[in-house]
C-alpha cells in the first residue's frame, strides 16, 4: 500500500477562516525572502570541497540526534543506526539497512517537528511524492541516492537553490578555519562564515581544557598560564575569526552564571583550572568570569555574543561512554537568568554597543525573566525558541509569552541551529508560517493593522536576524 506525500499550502496556519486568510496573505510576502542562517552547525568542509553527499542514511539519519534519540527511546540500539562508537567497535555500515530500520519506525515521529522537516525535505528537496513507510523505504532510498549523484545536489548548488544569503557555522577557537579560508579563496559567491565558540578553552570542565589552553598559547604566541596572556590569546583568536567573516561568538554554558571578580582571584582560578583542581563551584565562577570578559571583548571588537545555557549534557553515562558527546542525551534544566546574569549586567548591561542574544531551554523563564530583562537592558536581545522548542508549539509559545513585554524588536528572527543541511529551508518555512499565524491572530483581533503585521512578518523572517547579527 502506498500513500501520497503532499505538503498542504495552509499547513500550520490557523483553522479559523478569517485568521487563515490573513496568515496566507502575510506568508505570501515572506515566502520567498532569502534565508539568513546566523547560527548553526553545518560543516564548512562540505562547501569548501563541494563533493557529493554520500548516501541517504549518512545524510539524513546518522548525523541527526533528533532522529536517533527517538529511535533509541524505543529500544533500538545506536549501533544498529550506524552511530560510531568511541572505541571503534562494530556498528551497522549498510546505509540501506539503516534506512529500512528508520522507515519501519517512522510512525514514531508523528506530530513531531522532525516529521514536518523530513517530509519537507523529501517533497521539496528530493521531489518525492510518496510517504515514507516500511513498504516505500527502498523506493525513497533509491530516489534520494539517485539525486545525490547529480551535480544539482552538490552542497554549493543546494546552498544556492535554498536561497541562503548567509550561513554561519560554529568552531572552537583552536580551529585553523582552513575550510573557511579555502571558501574565501575559491571565488564562490556563497557567504559562509565561522562563529567563535570558545567553550573548549574557557570551561575548566570541558574535556582536555588544560591541553586546549596550552594549544591556544602555542597558536597565538601568548603565555596562557597567566591571566593577561590567556585573555590576549582569546582576543587574538576572535580577531582571526572576524578576519574570516565571523560576526558572533557563542557560549554553551551549563548555567547563565556570570561573575565580575578581582584580577587576583581570576589569576588564582586560572592556575587551579589549568592544574585540574577546580571544584564545581570554582569551575562555574571561572566560566561566569569568562562571559563577562567576552562581553568586554565584544564591546571592543563588535562581535555579537550568544549565550546558550541550561543543557544538562550527557545525562546518560553509558551512552556517553560508548558514543561520546551530542548523542541525544542532553536534557533541559531550570535556569535562573535574573540572578545569574546580574554581575555581567551590572557592568555592561547598559552598553548600547553590546548585543547579547539569550537563548533558553527553560520555557518557564520567557515571561517571568527573559522578556522583562530584554525589554529593559539595551545590551540584551532574545534568541528564538531553541532546540526542544524549535517547533510549532514552541515558537507559538515563545511569541505568546514574550511579545507583550519585549515586543518584536528585542527578538532576533529565526535560527535553524542545525547540522542537517537539507532541512534548513524546512525549518525556516515552519518559523515563517508560525510567525505569520501569530500575526494573523493579532490582525483578526484588531490589535494590529494588516500593513503593520506585513512589515513585522518581513522583520521576523529576514531583517531582524540580519540586523542583530550585524550581517
Ligand atoms: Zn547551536
Amino acid at each position: 500500500m502506498s500513500y501520497p506525500l503532499s505538503l498542504h499550502e495552509d499547513r500550520l496556519f490557523p483553522s479559523d477562516p478569517a485568521q487563515r486568510a490573513i496568515a496566507r496573505r502575510l506568508y505570501s510576502e515572506v515566502r520567498t525572502l532569502p534565508i539568513i542562517s546566523p547560527h548553526g552547525h553545518t560543516d564548512p568542509q562540505w562547501f569548501a570541497d563541494n563533493k557529493p553527499f554520500p548516501d541517504p542514511a549518512s545524510l539524513l539519519v546518522i548525523p541527526d540526534h533528533y532522529v536517533y534519540r527517538m529511535l533509541y527511546s524505543q529500544g533500538i540500539p545506536l549501533e544498529a543506526l550506524g552511530i560510531p562508537r568511541t572505541d571503534g567497535g562494530p556498528v551497522e555500515q549498510d546505509s540501506r539497512k539503516i534506512w529500512r530500520l528508520f522507515a519501519q519506525h517512522w510512525y514514531l515521529f508523528k506530530a513531531t517537528p522532525t516529521q514536518l522537516w523530513f517530509n519537507h525535505v523529501l517533497h521539496e528537496v528530493f521531489g518525492i511524492r510518496e510517504r515514507l513507510s516500511p513498504e516505500s523505504a527502498d523506493l525513497v532510498y533509491d530516489s534520494i541516492a539517485e539525486c545525490l549523484a547529480r551535480p544539482e545536489f552538490l552542497p554549493r548548488a543546494l546552498y544556492e537553490r535554498f536561497n541562503i544569503e548567509v550561513l554561519a557555522t560554529t568552531e572552537s577557537p583552536l580551529d585553523p578555519l582552513q575550510h573557511h579560508r579555502k571558501l574565501r579563496e575559491s571565488g564562490w559567491k556563497g557567504r559562509i562564515i565561522p562563529t567563535y565558540r570558545p567553550d573548549p578553552a574557557v570551561d575548566p570542565e570541558y574535556a582536555g581544557f588544560a591541553q586546549n589552553v596550552r594549544r591556544l598559547g602555542e597558536i597565538t604566541g601568548e603565555d596562557t598560564t597567566n591571566w593577561k596572556g590567556y585573555l590576549r590569546a582569546l582576543f587574538n583568536r576572535r580577531q582571526f575569526f572576524a578576519g574570516l567573516g565571523a560576526t558572533a561568538t557563542d557560549h554553551g554554558h551549563l548555567s547563565a552564571a556570570t561573575c565580575d571578580l578581582p584580577q587576583a582571584q581570576c589569576e588564582a582560578l586560572l592556575a587551579k583550572a589549568l592544574a585540574g583542581r577546580c571544584t564545581p563551584l570554582e569551575a562555574q565562577q571561572f566560566r561566569g568570569q569568562m562571559l563577562t570578559e567576552m562581553a568586554r571583548m565584544s564591546i571592543e571588537d563588535g562581535l555579537v555574543m550568544q549565550i546558550h545555557p541550561g543543557s544538562f549534557r550527557n545525562h546518560n553515562p553509558p551512552v556517553f561512554g560508548a558514543f561520546g558527546l551530542d548523542k541525544g542525551a542532553d536534557i533541559p534544566m531550570r535556569t535562573d537568568y535574573v540572578h545569574d546574569l546580574k554581575p555581567l549586567l551590572d557592568r555592561y548591561g547598559n552598553e548600547k554597543r553590546l548585543t547579547i542574544i539569550l537563548f533558553t531551554l527553560d520555557e518557564s523563564t520567557y515571561s517571568r525573566e527573559l522578556a522583562p530583562l530584554a525589554g529593559h537592558y539595551p545590551a540584551l536581545k532574545l534568541g528564538p525558541a531553541w532546540w526542544f522548542y524549535d517547533s510549532p508549539e514552541g515558537m507559538r509559545f515563545f511569541r505568546e509569552r514574550t511579545t507583550e513585554t519585549a515586543g518584536f524588536y528585542n527578538t532576533v528572527g529565526f535560527n535553524d541551529d542545525t547540522r542537517a543541511f537539507p532541512s534548513i529551508p524546512a525549518r525556516h518555512n515552519v518559523a515563517r508560517r508560525v510567525d505569520c499565524s501569530f500575526l494573523a491572530r493579532l490582525v483578526a483581533e484588531h490589535r494590529l493593522e494588516e500593513d503593520e503585521a506585513r512589515e513585522s512578518a518581513m522583520d521576523l523572517a529576514y531583517r531582524l536576524a540580519k540586523k542583530a547579527y550585524r550581517l
